[in-house]
């Protein structure tokens, strides 16, 4: 059997002498894990087009329950995201999420075109990474069945937002996506801040555009989602939140997402000496 099919590369692993096998993410086929002989070698014309977060059009055949790869063209390659180590870790970030929230055999057309744009968002715009980044997350959590609730306080119902006075606009219950207003959270129970484990639930408090930023997020129309601006301090707090929501989620921890928090803290002390130094 023999099928054409147009697949986003999620992961590559070597195999034997100069194979790999590479996780695609199909719209039609959700994940298929795919061989192609010799594409090790640079030789191989499959080699250049076979490359991590590559989209490409593949030709793929299928004998005794495996299927290989038996010719492919890229159709977009995000190739500006290579020149960067930061944008390249974000990127395979996106890989490794899709990788884990998508199934063999089950139709994935909303999480491939959503990490599709994810990346041409971050091939095209490096300045707004971090943006991108929240907006990937919360997103792809709606999208695994995760959608928080932020209409209203859960308890009494208020616009939150729209009453609490000042820079709060209620409390994020990470734990089960929900909202409280700053009284109805003042009125919990001791027992209710925590899991019955003993450990504390994840509470996050919110400012007026933090909500306003979140409730854009998961609301906007395919497309829109990244057409909104927030201050740097609300964008610092709204990618700790994104990814605090969707990791809690998922539970699950991610290589490349450490990577990207040690590189994160590299070049904060490197931009910190270079102050001092600037500063002596
Ligand atoms: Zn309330």
């Amino acid at each position: 059997m023999t099928s054409s099919v147009n697949g986003l590369i999620i992961r590559a692993a070597d195999y034997g002498e100069n194979h790999r096998i590479f996780t695609l993410l199909t719209a039609e086929y959700g994940k298929i894990s795919a061989g192609a002989y010799g594409a090790r070698s640079l030789k191989n014309p499959l080699s250049a087009s076979l490359q991590m977060m590559n989209y490409c059009e593949l030709h793929l055949s299928e004998k005794r329950g495996r299927v290989t790869i038996s010719e492919a063209a890229v159709i977009e390659d995000f190739r500006e995201l290579r020149l960067d180590a930061l944008s390249m870790a974000v990127g395979q970030y996106f890989c490794e999420v899709s990788d884990d929230v998508t199934l063999e055999n089950e139709p994935a057309e909303n999480m491939l075109r959503h990490t599709l744009n994810s990346l041409w968002a971050l091939a095209h715009d490096p300045l707004r990474m971090f943006q991108i980044k929240a907006v990937f997350e919360m997103r792809t959590a709606c999208i695994s069945g995760f959608m928080p609730d932020l209409v209203a306080c859960r308890k009494c119902g208020c616009g939150c937002g729209d009453n609490d006075a000042g820079q709060n606009a209620g409390i994020f219950d990470i734990s089960d996506g929900s909202l409280l207003c700053s009284d109805c959270h003042s009125r919990l129970p001791v027992e209710a801040l925590y899991y019955e484990n003993g450990t504390m639930r994840r509470m996050f408090r919110l400012s007026p555009p933090l909500l306003s930023a979140l409730r854009y997020i998961i609301s906007a129309p395919d497309g829109k989602q990244l057409a909104f601006r927030t201050d740097d301090e609300t964008g610092k707090m709204l990618s700790e939140l994104c990814e605090l929501y969707l990791t809690t989620h998922l539970e699950h921890s991610y290589k490349s997402l450490n990577f990207i928090n040690r590189l994160q803290t590299l070049k904060a002390s490197a931009d910190s000496a270079q102050n001092e130094d600037t500063n002596k």
